[in-house]
């Protein structure tokens, strides 16, 4: 079976091609994407909104030209239509209902934070894992529980992207933030003590940022902020990870997320996990950072064991839903 994914959440337009025969037997045969990027500055939605209106058609085509496949062969189309920037699913969710209505294929509306953690049985050996999500604007830590996706814990605030991305910008960075941040913290050497801020299972990121801004940033050196908020920030995430495996009795942990893709929160997690003998799985980028292989797979999970299928006419964007919203008929 031949499926068509389609991400257009945020930032990032993708389009990804998988072969699924079964739950085990499964190939990602490309998987694309276009990301907004700015020099300076942050994301406007309808400049994002124009960027992907503009690459949609030439992706799709790159996609059936790197596989050799068409439109003929696609026999599922999967689109993220929940959460995220209302400009972004827009020209995603116009794009997939009309590729399924002209070519008159099934369509299935796809949850763009639970495709990240399905994206764990695509790629990784991961059974049942905790979910530490670490992207732009969303910041969960997600689990299966009692048939349902559950949220064990997440920002009270700005998601762990927005926030790094804000503190780029802050010290003259454009989108996105987190790997320049990245790179400037490998030079750091002193930690700044700063806001630790976990309440119960939750994190919030807006105080510390205050407390740069005002405090911080201009008075110490960049590379030495940016070290101490990456072991500031990570650590808290990597608290609330830990505890949600603690209270659900989970034995594994998967990383989600473009910002999963930092070398040091891996690091931290993979100690995290090795001392309480629990295994850390982290995907390759490709397959952390938002991505339309993972809205493939779940789709096929979601249409094929779930029975699921969406009307392409009336299915709508959903920027608000909830990863505890959606009834899970897959599992
Ligand atoms: P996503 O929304 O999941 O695609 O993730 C996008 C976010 O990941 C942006 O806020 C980026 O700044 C952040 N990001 C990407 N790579 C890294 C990195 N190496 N370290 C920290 N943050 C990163
Ligand atoms: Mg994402």
């Amino acid at each position: 079976m031949i499926i068509l994914g389609i991400e257009s959440t945020a930032h990032t337009f993708g389009a990804a091609l998988l072969d699924v025969q079964s739950f085990t037997e499964k190939k990602v045969l490309c998987n694309l994407r276009d990301l907004y990027t700015t020099e300076k500055g942050g994301l406007i939605p309808n400049k994002l909104a124009e960027h992907h209106e503009e690459v949609c058609d030439a992706l799709l085509k790159k996609a059936f030209a790197q596989t050799g496949l068409s439109m003929q062969d696609v026999d599922l189309i999967a689109l993220s239509n929940a959460p995220g920037l209302g400009h972004a699913l827009k020209v995603g969710s116009l794009f997939a209902r009309s590729l399924a209505l002209i070519h008159k294929k099934p369509l299935v509306g796809v949850n763009h934070c639970i495709a990240h953690l399905e994206v764990a049985s695509l790629v990784t050996q991961a059974k049942d894992p905790v979910l530490l999500y670490c992207s732009g604007a969303n910041t969960q830590v997600i689990a299966y529980d009692g048939g349902k996706y559950r949220i064990f814990g997440e920002t009270l605030d700005t998601g762990i992207g927005n926030f790094l991305d804000t503190f780029a910008r802050d010290l003259g960075s454009g989108f996105p933030g987190g790997p320049k941040i990245e790179q400037l913290a490998l030079s750091g050497k002193k930690y700044i003590p700063l806001p630790y801020s976990v309440k119960g299972m939750d994190v919030a990121f807006s105080g510390i940022l205050t407390h740069l801004e005002r405090k911080v940033i201009g008075k110490e050196k960049d590379e030495d902020i940016a070290f101490s908020v990456q072991e500031t920030v990570f650590a808290m995430l990597v608290e609330v990870a830990e505890r949600a495996m603690a209270h659900c009795d989970k034995r594994e942990l998967v990383l989600g997320g473009g910002v999963a893709c930092n070398k040091r929160l891996q690091e931290m997690c993979r100690l995290m996990c090795a001392a309480r003998g629990a295994a850390c799985y982290v995907p390759a980028n490709e397959f952390l950072v938002d991505n339309a292989a993972m809205i493939a797979w779940t789709g096929w999970l979601m249409h094929v064991k779930g029975g699921v299928s969406d009307d392409p006419s009336t299915l709508q964007i959903l920027p608000y839903e909830r990863t505890d919203d959606v009834d899970v008929t897959w599992r």
